[in-house]
């Protein structure tokens, strides 16, 4: 328990002490002042209240004594006290008519001698109290003191509150007392005597009676003797002190409650000013008691942490002399204190290594009493540098003026040269993840974590350049890796020296690179760059003696005010990349408007194209080839078209080239192969006897075995079934494994032809090599026909060449009688063309085939 409280407690208890004692103290006071009054004030009430019974007893005796007197003074009773006792008879009838009140027992006349002379009895029987002799005592004393009124003898009665009398009235005659009447009579006194008061019990007694009482009675309760006049008795008053004692009692609770609650006022305030003048003060001093010992306890411990930590902790003066240290200084420095006190702790432990601004940042920190944290580098007395993480704060006096300085250090050295490896590591790991390790430019992520914050910035311009080297493959597969390798380098290396400061060059790719440029560039500047880095990179390169030459192409794309994502930014220098290589490479494109709808249609055809292979949409449409010298039908080309849900029959230019760039032309052509055999078996069925079906493949396809046991599979003599091959076929250095697969399609009897004969690649070596069955003249070729002298020489020439090599020569594109005539005059085998049909689908073919009539080889010559 605080010692306030005990305090608090105490002071009540004392309060409240002294409140009973002076409340006891004023009930004593009163109880012993009022106590003597309140007896006195009795006893005087008792002495007025006997006085007055007495009076009352002695008014009641002389009524009775008076009526008594008249008889005694009649004539007929003196006559016969003085002796003439011839009126005896009549004393007794005048005796008998005395009106008596109710307890007169007798009367006795008695001469002056004392003798009885006559008795005259009021009741009968009456019981005699006194004595007869006292009746003569008592007429005697009458005679002898010649009294002339009555005198009266008492005896208690045997009746609660009756008293019995003896009235003796003397009987006079010339002025002597010649005898006595006497009377024995009991008086009813009970509203006078023994009752009980509340001041006492009051009784009637003879003198020897209240002599004894008195006797009797103790010192505390004196009986009160009160004669009564006329008699020689008494009316003897025995107080009731417990009345007097409760009336007291009475007194002294009134007075202890009404003390009681007066007092309470003064001691009430008298606690609250105790309180407030003792306990309060003596509460605040012992607070300030306690906090001085705990203050007293902290400082203890804070002397005892400081000597025993392992932190280096001094205290300078205000102006950074050193006037304590603790153990732990003299043992992380090898310095004793006594050998830096009154020095700066900089000037003796800071040295060549430490950063001078550190230290003046300390120095300018100490003069400002400011406090200040620092990692710094200090020397021990050995020399040997170590860090420290140091913390200096002012100590302040009681009025907030800084008077010392406290300087708390802890050697950092291993956290230091831990967090540095970790720094290094990380920074380490951070670039490998940004670079790419073999140009040493930043990598893909580099680039998105750039363009992030380009974006974050709210830049409004990013331009982009996407580069895409041109037959670098060519290098490596040629020149091996190491040169690739090296060329990746070089052109790394052109790209850093052209682009700006600002601008960021990143490989993203094996052969993809792309410049992000400066927030403030434009596509022209991007263009320029671009076409900079072409010709460097065009020029010729050595690699170990040897030359090597690579190109590349540029795409470029630039976001201007407008919002779009990085994603969609890249994607557009990747669509501008792509035109540039379809525009032949080594060449700079720059993203536009209409490549962007471009793209988005493409993207759009290329969803549609992947669901019409699963729907299977694709269909052979069927074009008759003609017999140039018969005029019969020499076969049908399979050509594919989409029947497209919503655009309704598309030809191959609308949907292949994009086809060929997601790969999808294999099976498409598969669909074609598969409709296109269904076709001919069924019309073989009905009886058409069709003599060949060419379908148009990818040259690759060949090579795979699944075509030819496919086509195997339908039963479709005797109908011949032929490839067309691109003409380019011919000048690709193709694989054993395709010259296999060639020889192999023929043995089984499936015919080879190459298409558009004369495109480009026309190459007479090739042909020789693929020795196909066929060869078709590109209807470029045979369009001109009519007009140019040069197209004519040309074509007959090819039909020359295939003559030569005994390979059948088909012209495409026969639009006209004149196209149809020309040909067939030159030796042309097989004619195709508008003029005799245009592509139909299956159900046309049917009703085709039976307008020519079948067979048709037999038909006549144009
Ligand atoms: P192609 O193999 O040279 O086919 C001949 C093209 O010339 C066809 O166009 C045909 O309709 C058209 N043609 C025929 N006679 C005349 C004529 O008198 N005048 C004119 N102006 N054109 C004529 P189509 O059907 O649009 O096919 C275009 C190209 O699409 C084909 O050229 C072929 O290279 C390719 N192709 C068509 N079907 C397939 C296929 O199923 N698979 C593959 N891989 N390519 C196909
Ligand atoms: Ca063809
Ligand atoms: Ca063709």
């Amino acid at each position: 328990m605080p010692l306030h409280f005990e305090l608090g407690r105490r002071f009540f208890i004392l309060t409240l002490f002294g409140y009973s004692l002076a409340v006891a103290s004023a009930v004593l006071a009163v109880h012993f002042t009022s106590q003597p009054i309140l007896k006195k004030m009795q006893r005087e009430a008792l002495i007025d209240h006997a006085a007055s019974n007495a009076q009352n007893v002695e008014i009641r005796l002389a009524r009775i004594t008076q009526a008594l007197t008249v008889v005694a003074r009649s004539p007929e009773v003196i006559n016969y006290a003085i002796g003439d006792f011839s009126s005896s008879e009549r004393v007794k009838d005048f005796l008998s008519s005395i009106d008596v009140e109710d307890g007169l027992r007798r009367a006795t006349v008695l001469d002056f001698l004392g003798t009885p002379l006559t008795t005259y009895e009021f009741e009968a029987d009456a019981p005699t109290t006194f004595l007869p002799v006292e009746l003569s005592v008592a007429a005697v004393s009458v005679v002898k003191e010649n009294a002339e009124k009555a005198t009266y003898v008492y005896r208690p009665s045997e009746t609660p509150g009756h008293a019995n009398f003896l009235i003796t009235v003397p009987i006079r005659w010339r002025g002597m007392a010649e005898g006595a009447l006497v009377f024995e009579r009991s008086i009813d006194l009970s509203q006078i005597v023994d009752i009980k008061t509340t001041i006492g019990t009051q009784k009637l007694a003879t003198r020897f009676q209240a002599q004894m009482s008195k006797v009797w009675g103790d010192e505390k309760n004196p009986t009160l003797m009160t004669p009564i006049p006329q008699t020689s008795f008494f009316l003897v008053l025995e107080p009731d002190q417990e009345a007097v004692r409760a009336i007291g009692n009475e007194i002294v609770s009134t007075v202890m409650i009404s003390v009681g609650l007066i007092l309470i006022i003064p001691f009430g305030l008298m606690c609250g000013a105790g309180y407030h003048s003792l306990v309060a003060p003596h509460k605040a001093l012992q607070d300030s008691r306690e906090q001085l010992r705990r203050k007293q306890v902290e400082l203890r411990e804070l002397a005892e942490i400081s000597q025993r930590s392992n932190d280096a902790i001094t205290v300078t003066d205000i102006e950074g002399k050193v006037i304590w240290g603790n153990p732990a200084f003299s043992e992380v420095t090898g310095y004793e204190i006594h050998e830096v006190i009154g020095k700066r702790p900089g000037d003796v432990l800071q040295g060549t290594g430490t950063d001078p601004e550190e230290r003046d940042r300390i120095s300018a920190a100490i003069r400002e009493r400011r406090p200040v944290r620092s990692e710094i580098l200090n020397y021990t007395r050995e020399g040997r540098p170590y860090w420290i993480a140091l913390s200096i704060a002012p100590l302040l006096d009681d009025h907030g003026e800084a008077y010392r300085f406290v300087a708390i250090s802890s050697d950092i050295t291993a956290q230091r040269a831990q967090k540095e490896a970790m720094l290094r590591a990380k920074r380490e790991i951070e670039y490998q993840a940004l670079h790419d390790p073999l140009t040493g430019l930043p990598n893909r992520r580099s680039l998105d974590v750039e363009l992030e914050a380009i974006c974050a910035a709210g830049s409004e311009t990013r331009t982009l350049i996407r580069i895409d080297l041109d037959h670098f493959k060519y290098v490596n597969d040629t020149l091996g890796h190491a040169a690739g390798d090296f060329v990746l380098i070089e052109v790394s290396k052109i790209l850093t020296k052209l682009a700006g400061n600002d601008d960021l060059a990143a490989r993203v790719g094996g052969d993809e690179f792309v410049i992000l440029l400066g927030a403030d560039k434009q596509a022209e500047d991007a263009r320029r760059l671009a076409e900079e880095c072409l010709v460097a990179i065009r020029k010729e390169m050595e690699f170990e003696g040897r030359p090597c030459r690579v190109g590349a192409s540029f795409g470029i794309a630039s976001a201007n005010n407008e919002i779009v994502s990085n994603s969609t930014l890249l994607l557009a220098a990747d669509a501008a990349l792509y035109l540039a290589k379809d525009r032949g490479r080594n060449t700079v494109a720059t993203y536009s408007q209409k490549m962007h709808a471009d793209v988005i249609e493409k993207r759009v055809l290329a969803a549609e194209i992947e669901q019409a292979i699963v729907e299977e949409s694709f269909e052979p449409f069927f074009q008759p080839q003609i017999d140039a010298k018969t005029g019969g039908l020499a076969g049908l080309e399979a050509l594919v078209r989409w029947r497209h849900p919503t655009r309704g029959v598309l030809t191959p230019d609308v949907f292949l080239p994009v086809a060929y760039q997601l790969s999808v032309v294999d099976a498409i052509d598969k669909i074609v192969l598969t409709k296109g055999l269904k076709t001919i078996e069924k019309l073989n069925r009905a009886g058409h006897q069709l003599p060949k079906i060419s379908f148009n493949v990818v040259a690759k396809q060949l090579e795979d075995p699944a075509l030819s046991d496919m086509t195997l599979s339908y039963n479709l003599a005797p109908t011949i079934i032929a490839f067309e091959v691109l003409e380019s076929v011919l000048i690709e250095e193709q694989s054993t494994e395709f010259k296999f697969q060639i020889d192999r399609l023929k043995e089984q009897g499936f015919h080879i032809e190459v298409d558009d004969f004369g495109s480009g690649h026309a190459s007479i070596i090739g042909l020789m090599h693929l020795s196909p069955n066929a060869m078709k003249i590109d209807q470029r070729l045979i369009f001109p026909l009519t007009e140019l002298g040069s197209a004519r020489q040309m074509v007959r020439a090819i039909i020359e060449i295939g003559k030569a090599l005994g390979i059948q020569v088909t012209a495409e594109g026969v639009e006209s009688e004149e196209h149809a005539r020309i040909l067939a005059a030159m030796g042309c085998d097989t004619l195709q063309g508008f003029h005799y049909a245009k592509p139909m689908d299956a159900q046309d073919l049917d009703a085709f085939l039976k307008r020519q009539g079948v067979p048709q080889r037999t038909a006549n010559a144009i």
